[in-house]
């Protein structure tokens, strides 16, 4: 089991490394030295947790069903890819994996009461359900991004990493000796040494939390018919052409909407700057161009701002130049980490 578990997390490490060197953003280096860090504990809370893999990454697709009446949409289909879906002892189980920079070591944090009535894992369930494959548990994998950075170290500190060649215990390589000899801080490597043993060692709970979701069937039956009654939604607004701005939603997220120039009349969706998507689910591998199909992210868009679900999922654009803005890569970096974990422990 142990040396599986080592392998799960080299196979984990390597494959950070690999989305890092395959990145240009100027901050890849240090988001790469964060999730390895953060990996490290990961393994070492949940490396003998008892779940065995069924899938990883899987991508669901199903009709959309009115529970009321059993009609089948001749619009619309759903989908979803679901993180894990994993069992233990005889119970089928879907995990899904979360990052926040939210407190999540208190039970009765704000975090966790959205989570309540958040529709995500409801989606995943009702797709495994549609697909024959009910599952018995849904649980919240979350993980709280640090909030240290690379850090100044005093010269002594220094001289007696030099001298012992260790730094919270791991052997740091000759290039961080010798930089240690020039720079004050810390390099990537000893970074990630420390934020190890913080997550680790200090303060895992801090870091890392599951929870289980509670789902009855009638509330994924409640659930099936909201998603109905979106789907008329969307269909009446595509037929009625009024994709209503929602000026609230322009700065959600600590930032401005990317379509912000759009609709302040700044820029056009046929200008230079923008192109349309052959396929308006970028997290979906699917057929077609996905216009006629609801996911959770759509749902979610088309409730924040049905002029931002009009140019995401009808007319499909992107920026050309968009860049991967940091929190996002990190989430995706992390994500291939975990992805690559979770295959060890294949069933
Ligand atoms: S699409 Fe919606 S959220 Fe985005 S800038 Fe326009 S009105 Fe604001």
């Amino acid at each position: 089991m142990i040396a599986q578990t080592n392998k799960a997390l080299q196979g984990a490490l390597d494959a950070i490394d690999l989305a890092v060197a395959d990145c240009r953003h100027e901050n890849a280096a240090l988001i790469g030295a964060k999730c390895r860090g953060m990996l490290r504990g990961y393994d070492r809370l949940y490396r003998n947790a008892g779940y065995e893999t069924l899938h990883v990454e899987r991508l669901v697709t199903a009709d959309l069903i009115n529970p009321e009446t059993q009609r089948t949409s001749r619009t619309f289909s759903i989908a979803g890819k679901i993180d894990i879906i994993a069992q233990m002892g005889n119970r089928r189980t879907i995990i899904d994996h979360k990052t926040t920079s939210e407190d999540i070591s208190d039970p009765n944090a704000p975090y966790w009461r959205q989570l309540v009535i958040e529709g995500q894992v409801s989606h995943y369930a009702l797709l495994a359900w549609l697909n024959g494959e009910k599952v018995d548990d849904l649980v919240w994998d979350v993980m709280r991004k640090p909030g240290i950075s690379p850090k100044k170290l005093s010269k002594a500190d220094r001289a007696a990493v030099v001298s012992s060649r260790k730094y919270f215990d791991v052997e740091m390589s000759t290039e961080t000796l010798e930089a240690l000899q020039v720079d004050e801080r810390e390099t990537l490597e000893m970074y990630e040494a420390r934020l190890a043993h913080d997550c680790t060692t200090e303060r895992p709970q801090w870091y890392f939390q599951r929870r289980p979701v509670p789902r009855m069937d009638n509330e994924l039956l409640e659930y099936a018919g909201e998603l109905w009654d979106h789907g008329q939604e969307i269909l009446n607004t595509r037929n009625s052409g009024r994709n209503v701005r929602n000026s609230g939603a322009c700065m959600m997220y600590g930032s401005a909407c990317k379509f912000l120039g759009i609709c302040s009349g700044y820029d056009q969706p046929d200008s230079d700057k923008w192109q349309r998507k052959q396929q308006v689910h970028s997290e979906l591998e699917l057929a077609g161009d996905g216009k006629d199909v609801l996911t959770n992210s759509r749902i979610r868009c088309f409730q924040t701002c049905k002029k931002k679900h009009y140019l995401t999922y009808e007319l499909g654009i992107e920026r050309i130049d968009e860049e991967e803005r940091e929190a996002l890569l990190f989430g995706t970096i992390w994500h291939f980490g975990l992805n690559e974990w979770w295959r060890f422990f294949h069933a």
